[in-house]
């Protein structure tokens, strides 16, 4: 099964998010079942990463969008736990500072866009400035209706620059979500993660996702592609989004550099460092060989 085919958006598509199943496993079924396909691409992510890293020349974006427990922690978690930490991170967008507030809504994330040899994952992104900006009214109707536009070209000078962009919407149900809240609730341990933040946006679900329609069909594109990802699995979103990741760095073209240096050259080099190490360590030169 393909998931990129599969899961995304047409660009200027109507979305319609009721159509997507959130509970779908395309035939999957349980998490023992899809485990070592998962373990598969997370392999291929991992070497992916060390080649973008040695090579030095593309850089990877990872947005990762949804409402509330849908799980974008443990994608973060699942997914990037093979990756060296050199050269990989992650960022969360929270609501903007003073600072953040009074530049452009693309300051903040273009400080965060990855380098060349870079993975970058933007948990929340400067999406948000078309969802939770438009569902509370943050600002005019006028001014948030524009920046899908912006949106557009700012992830197209991202991509002539080298950057490759995947971005992940992670549908889940309302009562998947509110299962997950129990589970907050019952157990101490994810106790922390309660916010009443989150009940309260639970109440503008229908608006969300009328945003997020929206969002997604307007900036979906072939360089910069948005995929829907039923997640009320954990497992098989973990097992779309390796697939799509792996495949995705797979057509980069990733290969290691090739070498700087004269290899003979060095190779005489070390030889004589070798010998003057030895020496110095007043060990008798190894005798020619008597053949
Ligand atoms: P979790 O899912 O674990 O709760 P989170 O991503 O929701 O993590 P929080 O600190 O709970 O993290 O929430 C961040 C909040 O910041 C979200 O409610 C989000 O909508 C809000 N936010 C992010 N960007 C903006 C923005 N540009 N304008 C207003 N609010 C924003
Ligand atoms: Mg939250």
């Amino acid at each position: 099964m393909d998931y990129r085919k599969q899961f995304f958006v047409s660009p200027g598509e109507k979305l319609k998010l009721a159509a997507i199943d959130p509970a779908h496993t395309a035939g999957h079924s349980s998490s023992e079942d899809a485990l070592p396909e998962i373990q598969k691409h997370v392999a291929r992510m991992a070497e992916s990463q060390a080649l973008l890293y040695a090579d030095g020349q593309q850089s990877l974006l990872v947005v990762l969008q949804a409402l509330d427990a849908a799980g974008k922690d443990g994608v973060v978690r699942h997914l990037f736990t093979g990756m060296n930490p050199q050269g990989t991170s992650v960022f969360g967008f929270k609501q903007p500072s003073a600072e953040e507030a009074a530049h452009d809504f693309l300051w903040r994330a273009h400080q965060r866009t990855p380098a060349k040899g870079e993975i970058v994952v933007f948990n929340r992104s400067h999406y948000e400035d078309v969802l939770v900006v438009r569902v509370h009214q943050l600002v005019a109707k006028s001014v948030w209706s524009g920046r899908y536009e912006l949106i557009r070209d700012f992830e197209k000078m991202l991509v002539a620059n080298g950057t490759r962009i995947v971005k992940f919407f992670l549908h889940i149900s309302p009562e998947e979500q509110l299962l997950r809240f129990k589970q907050r609730l019952d157990d101490p341990a994810r106790n922390w993660k309660i916010s009443e933040g989150d009940y309260s946006e639970r109440e503008f679900w229908s608006a969300y996702v009328e945003a997020y329609e929206e969002a997604l069909s307007k900036t979906s594109s072939k360089d910069a592609p948005w995929y829907v990802i039923p997640a009320n699995h954990k497992w098989f979103r973990n097992l779309a989004i390796s697939q799509i990741i792996a495949d995705t760095m797979g057509e980069m073209g990733l290969k290691l550099p090739p070498t700087r240096v004269d290899l003979k050259e060095i190779t005489a080099k070390y030889h004589a460092a070798e010998a003057a190490q030895e020496k110095r360590a007043g060990k008798a030169p190894k005798p020619p060989s008597k053949k």
